[in-house]
């Protein structure tokens, strides 16, 4: 609460160079290269950080093997490579993972085809990945017990990459290395109007938590407002060549349906590619891909009922699922640009449209558009944005790469060392689950070795806090200090992912939610338990 405070003083009348509005992934990325190139940026969000399309994704970092089938071989080599860069960068918490993909007698392609596509795409991501294989469907048994094999006629695993954590805290871990360059950041802050004045922006902004208003200028605007582009565009009066539409997509977290981590694929009744992918001790069933008007969305009961006949038609399971099976959901659009003059006709198949970004610049009213993009994609968009600023004539610091990624090895190496001294993982270790010390270093990286002294003086700090949270109460402290957690809803779904793999009813009953928000809001903790208390039958929660 009080990071947020101080932020919200620096921003009242503050004058920067770079104005973002959007703390999605897009908004993320641009705060820290720009402030990690030597500017001063203020970055806000009318919500929480990635608080809506960056935390409804599929958690994937991908070439995106699917768009060959447009033959989008550009897209697909660029996202490959960006994935590349991603597993180098973050070889923590950007994983690669095997894509086992079943072909039944109505695939579009057959066996051969498929396996031919993937070493394509297996070329095509310069060979950075394990190679491609093709299974019969005995092996894909042996392999995956769980795939029903009867109208199986073979497969293929191919590799891609996953987020170990959230979306939404990978976008976190931006804006916080934003923050720890000197940004100027906060969620619940919205931008009302802006006007040129002077040379300048003159933007007005409301902090949704209080009401109040305030005023801010800065030399550049960068619209990161995702779904949201046009319309902010519209406030101002920029005209872009591009535009945005939508493609909602939802996912069904559900218990556990296969141990291998690894994510199996399906072509659904429509023909259309969809996952079971692994979230912990959960699978995560998705997605769709439907053209609605709206960006506001939500799972509809025939969303549900779609998905969970095309899965239990595609596994062996000893029951079917339901919808008591279902422990969260999530659901977005994809932001997709379009060219402003069509591309978007009504009988365009919307799964067609290309998943690129563009990045506009607007000259006379000195602002930067993003449209589009993916999580993939999120540091291509960062370097574009920055030669985007050059262009509008703010100086940056030469490029030296520091505004991403994890310390290097010798760090991480340092750090398991004093884990192993003080026995850290002998002390938490439990069957089955990953060693506290990888966990710790995952999610905080070097801030992660505070905690390790933190546990020493006090070892409370080092006990779980909410049974099968999997989080410690130093994480909590920490998760207080510096994650800007606004809501009990910022932290239980976006900086952790507590509501998305634990049932409402057992986090409702659970021990230790009061201490969580009483470590989190102190005098504030009765309030912002009830607040979530109110609104949690509707996060991401079937009805
Ligand atoms: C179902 C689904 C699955 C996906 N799976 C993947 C995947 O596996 N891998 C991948 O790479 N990509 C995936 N994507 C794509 C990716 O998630 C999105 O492209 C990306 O998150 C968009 O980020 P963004 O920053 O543009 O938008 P957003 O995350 O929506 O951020 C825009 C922000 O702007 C804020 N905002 C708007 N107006 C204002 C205002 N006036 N004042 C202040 N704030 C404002 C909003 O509150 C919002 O938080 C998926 C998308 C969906 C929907």
């Amino acid at each position: 609460m009080e990071q947020r405070a101080n932020n919200i003083s620096r921003l009242e009348g503050g004058q920067f160079d770079v104005l973002i509005v959007g703390g999605g992934i897009n908004g993320a990325v641009s705060a820290a290269v720009l402030q990690g190139r030597g500017l001063n940026v203020a970055v806000v969000d009318r919500g929480d950080w990635a608080g809506f399309t960056s935390s409804s994704s599929s958690n994937l970092a991908w070439g995106g093997f699917k768009y060959l089938e447009n033959y989008e071989l550009n897209l697909v080599r660029k996202l490959s490579t960006s994935r590349n860069r991603l597993l180098k960068a973050y070889p923590s918490n950007i994983t690669e993972l095997g894509f086992l993909a079943a072909l039944d007698h109505s695939s579009p392609f057959p066996p051969w085809l498929a396996a031919l596509g993937s070493s394509a795409y297996w070329a095509i991501g310069n060979f950075q990945t394990q190679r491609p294989q093709i299974l019969g469907p005995e092996e894909m048994k042996a392999e995956e017990p769980v795939i029903n094999i009867d109208n199986v006629r073979g497969g293929i695993e191919y590799y891609d990459a996953y987020l170990r954590d959230n979306d939404s805290r990978f976008v976190f871990n931006f804006i916080r290395s934003a923050l720890e360059s000197g940004a100027s950041a906060a969620n619940y802050v919205e931008l009302s109007s802006a006007e040129r004045e002077g040379g300048l922006w003159r933007a007005r902004l409301r902090d949704l938590e209080d009401g109040h208003d305030f005023e801010l200028t800065a030399r550049v605007i960068v619209n990161a407002a995702g779904p949201f582009a046009d319309g902010l565009n519209d406030i101002w009066g920029t005209k872009t060549e591009h535009r945005i539409v939508y493609s909602k997509g939802i996912h069904l977290v559900v218990p556990q349906l296969t141990a291998s981590e690894r994510v199996l694929a399906f072509f659904d009744d429509t023909q259309r590619l969809f996952y079971v992918i692994p979230m912990g001790r959960r699978s995560v069933i998705g997605t769709t891909d439907t053209r609605v008007d709206t960006p506001f969305t939500e799972v509809t009961e025939e969303d549900r009922q779609f998905l969970l006949r095309q899965i239990n038609a595609r596994l062996d399971l000893d029951q079917p699922l339901t919808n008591d099976d279902i422990i969260s959901e999530r659901c977005g659009v994809r932001p997709l640009v379009v060219k402003n003059d069509g591309d978007d006709r009504e009988d365009t198949d919307w799964t067609t449209l290309s998943r690129k970004h563009e990045i506009e610049v607007d000259d006379h009213h000195r602002v930067i558009t993003i449209f589009g993009g993916k999580l993939t994609d999120c540091l291509n968009v960062g370097e574009e944005v920055a030669e985007a600023a050059e262009e509008l004539g703010l100086l940056l610091h030469p490029d030296d790469g520091h505004w991403y990624g994890e310390p290097p090895e010798e760090v991480r190496q340092d750090f398991m060392r004093q884990a192993k001294r003080m026995k850290l993982d002998d002390l938490r270790h439990k069957k089955g689950v990953e060693p506290l010390s990888e966990r710790l270093w995952r999610r905080y990286g070097r801030r992660a070795f505070g905690m390790l002294d933190e546990i020493r003086e006090d070892a409370r700090m080092g006990e779980d806090i909410m049974h099968s949270a999997d989080y410690l109460r130093v994480e909590l402290h920490h998760a207080a200090r510096s994650e800007m957690i606004t809501k009990l809803e910022d932290f239980m779904l976006r900086r952790s992912k507590i509501d998305l793999v634990v049932r409402t009813d057992k986090i409702r009953t659970a021990d230790g939610l009061s201490e969580v928000a009483e470590i989190l809001f102190g005098d504030h903790a009765d309030e912002k338990l009830a607040e979530y208390l109110a609104t949690g039958e509707k996060v991401d929660q079937p009805s």
